[in-house]
């Protein structure tokens, strides 16, 4: 499925998840730290965001999810934020960014849509060949 990520982020529970990391990360002009989480499919079909360990300003450690799995669950996405909107930090996903995403062998899985960055302005994604794509506006999809 191609923009199955549009059915990810349109997910009630998934847009609550993903909200109030953004708001845990602390955006503005300084001070904030990433967040960010795998969104998994539980074995009925439920969409739930198991979070990673709070980031750094700049960074954030993905725990270990081998074979695009956390126990049984499938990861289909994953995510983390970018809170810093100073103009020394790049609110749209860098190349460490999609390295990360492309050159994780535990990120190949079948339902695997990408990784969304979320930033004040704009959701992107991160897809697993690299390509980036704007898929929404935060402020939008955070207003429901
Ligand atoms: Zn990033």
């Amino acid at each position: 499925m191609p923009d199955s990520y549009i059915f990810i982020l349109n997910d009630p529970a998934i847009r609550i998840a993903l909200k109030q990391a953004w708001q845990d990360s602390i955006p503005g002009l300084a001070g904030g730290h990433e967040e960010g989480g795998f969104i998994v499919q539980d074995s009925a079909n439920h969409l739930r965001v198991l979070q990673w360990p709070k980031g750094l300003q700049n960074s954030i450690v993905v725990p270990p999810h081998h074979g695009c799995q956390i126990g049984e669950q499938n990861i289909v996405a994953s995510f983390h934020t970018h809170p810093n909107t100073g103009s020394d930090f790049l609110q749209e996903p860098g190349e460490t960014d999609k390295r990360a995403v492309c050159d994780d062998p535990d990120l190949k899985g079948a339902a695997y849509v990408g990784e969304f960055v979320i930033s004040q302005e704009t959701i992107y994604l991160i897809m697993p060949t690299g390509q980036i794509r704007e898929v929404d506006e935060t402020q939008v999809v955070f207003a429901e």
